[in-house]
């Protein structure tokens, strides 16, 4: 089964959306297999925006991350690396659709409220980097068979 890596960025915790953004996720039918709450040292957003570190806004990215508290996750179903992306919307809120988390919750693009893996490969990276295995609860949800 698929897992992807989700995190609520500091202004999406500041702002009190974390209830709303987990509704999203549980409510679509995927399966919560990792949460933790913790504000990320340097090293770690670094490594975790490692592919961004030659661009303009990684410094301020980096300094944005690390500001205050997030809400880690990992989420589990068929197909959830893509849909969880369509779920958040496109990069820039103000170009994200209505519907979406971006295009409903967030107005700027460095104030973009969460974070998803883009791909396999990265979903595997991001994941390894903030959760050891003994982390992640292998479990599936009495109600999966109504869902799928
Ligand atoms: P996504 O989060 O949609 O995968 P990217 O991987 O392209 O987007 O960028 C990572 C994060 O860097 C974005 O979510 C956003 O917070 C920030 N970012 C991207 N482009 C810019 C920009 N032009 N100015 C400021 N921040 C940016
Ligand atoms: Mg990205």
């Amino acid at each position: 089964m698929e897992r992807t890596f989700i995190a609520i960025k500091p202004d999406g915790v500041q702002r009190g959306l974390a209830g709303e953004i987990i509704r999203r996720f549980e409510t679509k039918g995927f399966t919560l297999v990792g949460l933790k709450f913790l504000q990320p040292s340097r090293e770690l957003a670094e490594q975790h925006y490692a592919v961004h570190k030659e661009r303009p806004f990684f410094a301020g990215l980096v300094d944005f991350i690390t500001s205050g508290p997030v809400v880690a996750m990992v989420w589990e179903g068929d197909g959830v690396i893509a849909s969880a992306r369509k779920l958040i919307g496109a990069t820039n809120p103000l170009n994200a659709e209505p519907g979406t988390i971006r295009g409903d919750l967030g107005a700027n693009i460095g104030r973009n409220i969460i974070h998803g893996s883009d791909a396999p490969e990265t979903a595997e990276y991001e994941i390894g980097l903030w959760f050891k295995p003994e982390e992640l609860v292998n479990w599936t949800p009495t109600i999966m068979p109504w869902v799928h």
